[in-house]
């Protein structure tokens, strides 16, 4: 009876253990199935330079220059990518500032603890004293300032991946 108890204790944890094994080989077998999937037409087509087939390095350049396409364009093409990874943010920084867009209330509430934090309307007015036109900031809550938080976009991931994959592909070009 002991003997009986103990195998149906274990039985349905040694199932499901194989079971696991089991899914994690097919899992495996299946990714493996589909990178040699896409592997083996590459090769055939002579992308990793063995075959001589239609993306055979050597070929592909001769292509690329029979319908015009010399590497000076393709470096060219990488400079802009490049420029426009690095520049994208500033450029739309200052386009929102000149809008009047992205700015904030800084009038101090709560006692000076914290700053309003609500979103401002530029307004151009004459400086009675003066004569001057300046801006003034004017928020919903009508609080009136000459000036106003600005919040700048900043890169992210891939702003920096597309500015190194850029910058390292216009090295392999120039090297190349
Ligand atoms: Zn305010």
């Amino acid at each position: 009876m002991k003997s009986v108890e103990s195998t149906k204790s274990v039985a349905p944890e040694t199932k499901k253990s194989t079971q696991d094994f089991l899914r994690q080989r097919l899992t495996h077998f299946g990714l493996t199935m589909i990178v040699m999937g896409i592997c083996f037409p590459l090769y055939y087509l002579g992308l990793f330079g063995t075959v001589d087939g239609p993306l055979n390095p050597a070929r592909l350049g001769t292509s690329l220059a029979e319908i015009g396409i010399a590497k000076i364009h393709i470096l060219l093409l990488f400079i802009s990518l490049l420029i426009i990874a690095c520049t994208w943010n500033w450029i739309f920084n200052w386009a929102s500032f000149l809008m009047g867009l992205r700015l904030t209330c800084i009038k101090k509430v709560n006692n000076e603890r914290s700053v309003c934090g609500a979103r401002v309307s530029r307004k151009k007015e004459v400086n009675k004293k003066t004569g001057r036109v300046v801006s003034q900031y004017i928020c919903v809550c009508g609080h009136k300032k000459p000036e106003a938080h600005f919040h700048p976009v900043k890169k992210g991931a891939v702003s920096y991946s597309l500015l190194i994959l850029s910058f390292l592909f216009c090295a392999l070009i120039i090297l190349s």
